[in-house]
């Protein structure tokens, strides 16, 4: 499998882990600044929210409202409402940006990667053909045409 290069992860990384009282999801859902907290939307059950440390354009994150770490924590409801939004998300990235495929995914505990096993989140990645291909290995940079508050802008009203 080829690797997706995103050095610009770097400084997530280097940050370390999350500490587990600090969840970025909760902290932003508790108050009303969603532009500046990268969250597009928020249903009853669930929210949808750009990536901070994008694997590639469009990389967006669907989460339970609650904070629930295992998905034995969630109920009936919660995980089909979490799934309709997650398939919903993909409809308007397709329209939006026309990607070649996704990878779509749950990284459960921090040995997975999970870089906030508090609260569960699904990534949606949007693939393109050629996007792993030699440029950001030799720029030791990607070229990531679409800035998060355009992102933003493309996606807010559409859910
Ligand atoms: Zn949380």
């Amino acid at each position: 499998m080829e690797r997706l290069w995103a050095p610009w992860r770097q400084n997530f990384v280097a940050a370390g882990p999350v500490p587990d009282g600090d969840c970025f999801l909760c902290r932003g859902l508790a108050v009303h600044a969603d532009r500046e907290n990268l969250i597009v939307w928020r249903g009853d059950r669930s929210c949808v929210a750009l990536n901070k440390y994008p694997y590639n354009n469009g990389h967006l994150l669907v989460a339970p409202l609650a904070h629930r770490g295992t998905l034995d924590d969630l109920d009936d409801a919660q995980l089909l409402d979490l799934q309709q939004v997650i398939r919903r998300a993909i409809g308007i990235l397709r329209d939006k940006m026309n990607p070649d495929g996704f990878n779509v995914g749950l990284n459960l505990g921090r040995p997975a990667g999970a870089g906030l096993p508090g609260h569960l989140h699904w990534h949606i990645v949007p693939r393109w053909n050629g996007d792993t291909n030699f440029m950001p290995v030799i720029g030791d940079t990607k070229v990531i045409s679409q800035s998060l508050e355009s992102l933003y802008d493309l996606i807010v009203g559409e859910f």
